[in-house]
């Protein structure tokens, strides 16, 4: 995030006729107006955490799509710690600012228009956050930042696509002293992806060891090992989805 090496945006997606940004970390306004992505038409922002790295633009991103604060609409959805805590990273002012704001626990269920959307736990230093689940023409599982558990696994197991947020190479155990890991590296990317069998995976919010070594040789490594086509996310990169799950071959090909 403090090089911005790699972009730290966050995802906009079109699904079901919705508008949806997840996750705007410090960048989202700067990099939607440069990929003219409609903020100011956006239906939904959703924020999965309260670290900063996946929250930061927020506030600046409820002021696009509500023309400046001027015109009450949008829905804001986000864990407890991102919406409803003490030093919750979105303000009350632009909290009010919204049509509808939604405080999430894991296992809850909302809609954003036609689009349905459960909330799945993760284990992170946030220990209030949450992944989401799209119920889309696709199933679209963003697992947020969270170490391997095979509980949190079996949420995703009908998902036709999973977006990892894999940081680590290698974590080491042995020299972290007391420090939890609270993120998942290849190893953990991998445990999920066998026990979730998607027809894609998608890794991002690389650290800078993975970095180095190359995403792509990640994603390689990976799908080598799970038999699941697997992605590794580039700056700006558009996948489209095709409008069935069968379709999922065909359009995966002209992925990368
Ligand atoms: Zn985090």
């Amino acid at each position: 995030m403090i090089t911005q090496l790699r972009a730290t945006a966050g995802i906009y997606a079109e699904l079901m006729g919705s508008k949806i940004y997840l996750d705007p970390g410090p960048g989202a306004l700067v990099k939607s107006n440069a990929r003219k992505i409609p903020i100011n038409k956006l239906d939904a922002i959703l924020i999965s955490h309260c670290h900063i790295d996946h929250s930061n633009d927020a506030g600046a991103l409820i002021e696009a799509m509500t023309s400046g604060l001027r015109e009450k609409r949008g829905i804001l959805a986000g864990s407890v710690s991102a919406l409803d805590s003490p030093d919750k990273p979105v303000s009350t002012y632009h909290q009010n600012s919204i049509d509808k704001r939604i405080v999430l626990k894991p296992d809850e269920q909302f809609n954003i228009g036609k689009l349905k959307v459960t909330t799945t736990p993760t284990e992170h230093t946030d220990k209030t956050g949450i992944g989401f689940i799209f119920h889309a023409e696709n199933t679209i599982s963003y697992l947020s930042d969270t170490n391997y558990s095979k509980k949190i696994a079996k949420k995703h197991t009908s998902s036709d696509i999973i977006i990892l947020n894999c940081l680590y190479l290698k974590w080491d155990n042995s020299k972290a002293d007391s420090y939890p890991q609270k993120h998942m590296d290849v190893e953990d990317a991998k445990k999920f992806i066998k026990d979730i069998n998607p027809e894609l995976a998608i890794i991002q919010h690389f650290g800078m060891g993975i970095i180095k070594h190359g995403p792509w040789k990640v994603a390689e490594d990976i799908q080598d090992s799970t038999g699941v086509r697997t992605v590794a996310a580039r700056d700006n990169q558009i996948i489209k989805l095709g409008s069935k799950a069968g379709n999922l071959k065909a359009w995966t090909k002209k992925i990368s």
